[in-house]
């Protein structure tokens, strides 16, 4: 995410490193190429622009304190106009009414009706909602299909109408069995067009006017870069919608759309999506997002996904398991299984401060782990629960079973070995201090 601009950022920056001081000569050397990075990455020219200038009046309105460097000053700096220019602080969707009724729009292959799968799984699981889906793609039945598949996985409800080819009448007949059904969120998935046409323009708001949603969320593509934003502008002239949705952001984005929509249309990013799995959803945190631009890492954000897969029971349990040396295969392969739930390894990695750069141009297999679970897999319940029982013979069946070798299922044994003893030295103060100590 962001990497580009990111690279440029940094070399912006070192036109200010080991200079002592901040002047007008090196900050309008620094702003400009600021503004190129900025405009590379796609971001408008009038916000490039207004932002530069606002952080070269910030940058020369101070004072460097001899403790930081200009170089830290500008990174600062830089944190907090782009966290301005991003929205400031979270905006949270308004879910006071009893239903809600959240329309959802945008083009063709935005990410719509995945999003819309997201947000119902978010409200019903993070804010104890009772969502309703109501499937008002009436033009493409496998858009009928696909939401249904996706209702199904996220085990939330979808009204659905095929014989009918009246989105509107679609549209409050999804409300009317809300009400009647006592579900308190509805959430409309609407067509898109391939591109904006006055016929599309037409009937959302014909929607708009019959349902009076208390959200409308505009989804775009941010790969998109300068189009989302023209799109979205002309989607708000229309719709007023209340907040945008930017989809796609795991893949090789150049940020333009996250850093300019909200200058644009003063609309602020409510969600983005960062993968094509039910899960991959994120509220949208402007601060946040700009540590992660300057390549500061998020670890908040990380943190929280972690905590969101870690079940307290679970790990209590693991705990135990852990000081009594009975951590097993099973008990390995749910970690492997909890790791990859948290999302794409490469995207997971870069929100910790400092890796996103170092790795940026490794390649990250997400499939590392097959090798390992099929190992696993290959294993009988009595050997998962008694790896010590696990001798030459029994290897050299499981490589077999797992179509991978015995050197492979040698070196993980070895692994899993030494991971149980640094584990069960860990759980053990008394073990553990000595370890620190360096003794035996
Ligand atoms: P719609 O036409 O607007 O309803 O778009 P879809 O929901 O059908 O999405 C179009 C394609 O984009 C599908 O293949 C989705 O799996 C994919 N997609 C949607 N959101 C994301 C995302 O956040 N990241 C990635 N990588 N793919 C996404």
């Amino acid at each position: 995410m962001f990497q580009n601009l990111q690279d440029k950022l940094d070399r912006a920056f070192k036109v200010l490193k080991g200079q002592g001081n901040i002047t007008e000569i090196n900050v309008a050397e620094t702003m400009k190429e600021i503004r190129k990075a900025l405009l590379d990455a796609d971001v408008n020219y009038k916000t490039a622009k207004a932002f530069t200038d606002e952080v070269k009046q910030k940058a020369l309105g101070q004072n460097v304190l001899t403790s930081i460097s200009p170089g830290q000053l500008l990174t600062k700096i830089m944190n907090d106009e782009l966290t301005a220019l991003m929205g400031g602080s979270a905006t949270d969707l308004d879910l006071s009414k009893n239903p809600t009724v959240i329309l959802i729009a945008g083009l063709n292959g935005a990410g719509k009706t995945t999003f819309s799968g997201k947000l119902a799984k978010y409200l019903k699981e993070k804010r104890g909602r009772k969502p309703l889906l109501v499937a008002g793609d009436v033009y493409r039945p496998a858009a009928i299909d696909q939401l249904e598949v996706l209702a199904q996985q996220v085990d939330v409800p979808v009204y659905t109408n095929r014989e009918s080819k009246d989105p509107i009448g679609i549209a409050q007949a999804g409300v009317t069995e809300a009400k009647q059904k006592g579900y308190n969120v509805v959430i409309v998935d609407t067509a898109g067009r391939l591109a904006i046409d006055e016929a599309l323009m037409n009937e959302i708001s014909a929607v708009k006017d019959a349902t009076q949603p208390h959200e409308i969320l505009f989804v775009v593509d941010a790969m998109t870069g300068q189009d989302a934003v023209n799109t979205a502008k002309a989607f708000n002239d229309r719709l007023d919608f209340t907040g945008a949705v930017l989809t796609k952001l795991d893949g090789d984005t150049r940020g333009g759309a996250a850093l300019s929509i909200k200058s644009v249309v003063n609309k602020p990013i409510k969600f983005i999506g960062t993968g094509e799995k039910m899960d991959a959803l994120d509220v949208f945190h402007p601060d946040r997002m700009a540590s992660r631009i300057l390549g500061m890492g998020d670890v908040v954000s990380l943190v929280e996904r972690a905590q969101q897969q870690f079940d307290e029971k679970e790990a209590a349990e693991l705990q135990r398991k852990i000081r009594k040396n009975k951590f097993d295969f099973n008990d390995f392969k749910n970690q492997i299984q909890q790791i990859k739930k948290m999302g794409n390894m490469k995207d997971l990695m870069g929100m910790i401060p400092g890796v996103g750069k170092a790795i940026k141009d490794v390649d990250i297999d997400d499939d590392a782990f097959k090798p390992i679970e099929a190992i696993i897999n290959s294993m009988t319940p009595y050997e998962r629960e008694n790896p010590d029982a696990i001798d030459q013979k029994r290897r050299a069946r499981i490589a077999k079973g797992s179509g991978t070798d015995l050197v492979e299922v040698n070196k993980l044994m070895k692994q899993f070995g030494d991971m149980r003893k640094v584990m069960k030295q860990m759980s053990n103060p008394a073990a553990m201090a000595r370890m620190m100590r360096g003794a035996p």
